[in-house]
């Protein structure tokens, strides 16, 4: 049974069930109609016996017999001396005397079958006789013998019925799922993260698994899209350095330079160098997140503090804009988390503002909390994001065309989004192109266990 398939498993079972059902209906029909039968001949024998008492008589030495007992319906009677010896009627059958007792008899013919009561009546005289009243059982047995025939062939049609219709249920209801198979089949085979089964009709469980399988298979091709690009990114993103650093070593070594050209390219040189070792540790430090959400030890970190330091190690960038850095955190706003991962998140974004911010312009960090969540944000007045921008600014590697010449490489903010989120908390954006920029962490004040 275990290597069948489940449609045929529900076939046999219909098959068996209708089976039993059909058997058991039989015997209780075959065994009520018995019951019904003999409990028939018992009361019109008995019945009829009484009726016949009433009309015989022992009256001076002679039996006196009121009236022709052949006219009683269906049951014939018999008298019989207490020998055997007939007195009355006829005797189609030998068969000792029981007294009160029904029992079934064979005509001496062997065609004919007979039901036969036998009562010993006893006159106040003494004398006694044995009534015998018998019936045939012909019609019914005629009727017991077409029938098995009828039961012999009706019974297997009724078996293959409930077979054909048990598949058929069994097929239909389990199209739904040919329907899945052939689809995750499609998609292993070729696979083909856009198939969907997009199953119709009743909204039943089925088709709550179909769409929960589209649903993971959306999740799974926007998953591996991504991961795609990803690639294809990281590799635009290397490729660029490394011909540079290539062509400026070329001419390095070339008879062409002189010394300062090749100072010039060395400098470049360790321009590029940098920019990848910077690239390549984002892109390590997404990696890990990614493959294992870090078991961190979560520490008292004070956000307030965290916008102080950000702010400091980064004045001197600042000032190069002529931005004004301000840091707006009265009171310590503590939050249990990875001191050092949060620190990243608020560096990223302050460099953000002060790169995309307006020169001789502001930017403002901002940590307070309320009782159950902690806010931290960096305002700018810079370049602001486009509306188009801003619904892919967390995907790794974007860049909004506008600040395509920034040093980065578009792995800053989804850095922040994935450390926010391992934090248990979110990331908003309030920008407006050409006026500015607000970045908005939220993070749970209670632990948060990774
Ligand atoms: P990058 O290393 O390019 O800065 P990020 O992931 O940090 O990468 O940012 C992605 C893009 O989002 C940036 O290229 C820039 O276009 C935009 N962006 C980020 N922060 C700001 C900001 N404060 N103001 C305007 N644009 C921003």
């Amino acid at each position: 049974m275990k290597r069948l398939t489940i449609k045929m498993r529900v076939t046999i079972l219909c098959t068996l069930l209708a089976a039993a059902a059909a058997a058991v209906a039989l015997i209780v029909i075959l065994t009520t109609e018995q019951r019904m039968l003999t409990n028939y001949y018992r009361d019109s024998l008995v019945s009829t016996a009484q009726l016949a008492m009433d009309d015989i008589r022992y009256e001076d030495g002679d039996l006196d017999i009121d009236r022709n007992l052949d006219d009683l319906p269906n049951v014939r009677i018999a008298l019989f001396t207490q020998d055997g010896d007939l007195i009355y009627g006829r005797r189609p059958f030998e068969k000792t005397f029981t007294h009160s007792k029904i029992s079934g008899m064979h005509g001496s013919s062997g065609a004919t079958k007979w039901m036969v009561y036998d009562t010993l009546l006893a006159f106040e005289e003494g004398e006694s006789v044995w009534l015998r009243c018998y019936m045939s059982t012909d019609a019914t047995e005629s009727i017991h013998g077409t029938r098995t025939p009828l039961i012999l062939i009706f019974f297997p049609i009724l078996v293959l019925l409930a077979a054909l219709g048990g598949f058929g249920i069994a097929r239909r209801a389990f199209r739904p799922v040919l329907q899945i198979v052939s689809t995750a089949e499609g998609i292993a085979d070729g696979a083909d993260l856009k198939k969907r089964i997009a199953l119709s009709g009743a909204q039943d469980e089925i088709y709550q698994i179909a769409r929960v399988f589209d649903d993971m298979l959306d999740r799974l091709d926007h998953a591996f899209e991504r991961e795609c690009r990803f690639t294809s990114d990281a590799s635009h993103e290397l490729r660029t350095p490394v011909a540079a650093i290539l062509a400026q070593s070329e001419f390095a070594l070339s008879e062409a330079a002189n010394a300062q050209d090749r100072e010039e390219a060395l400098a470049e040189i360790r321009d590029r160098a940098q920019y990848m070792a910077d690239l390549t540790q984002r892109l390590m430090a997404l990696a890990r997140m990614d493959a294992n959400p870090m078991p961190l030890i979560p520490e008292s970190v004070d956000l307030a503090m965290m916008a102080e330091m950000a702010a400091q190690s980064l004045e001197e960038s600042a000032a190069e804009k002529g931005i004004h850095l301000s840091v707006d955190a009265k009171e310590p706003v503590i939050i249990s988390g990875d001191q050092t991962m949060l620190l990243q998140a608020v560096l990223n974004l302050t460099e953000n503002a002060i790169r995309y911010g307006r020169e001789g312009g502001h930017v403002s960090l901002c940590a307070k909390q309320s009782a159950h969540e902690a806010m931290l944000s960096v305002e700018d007045d810079g370049i602001g994001i486009s509306e188009v921008d801003l619904a892919h600014i967390f995907d790794r590697f974007y860049q909004a065309d506008t600040s395509r010449h920034g040093a980065g490489a578009g792995l800053g903010l989804s850095l922040v989004e994935r450390i926010v989120h391992l934090h248990g908390g979110h990331i908003e954006i309030q920008s407006q192109h050409h006026v500015g920029s607000r970045f908005i962490i939220t993070l749970p004040k209670g632990e948060h266990h990774l």
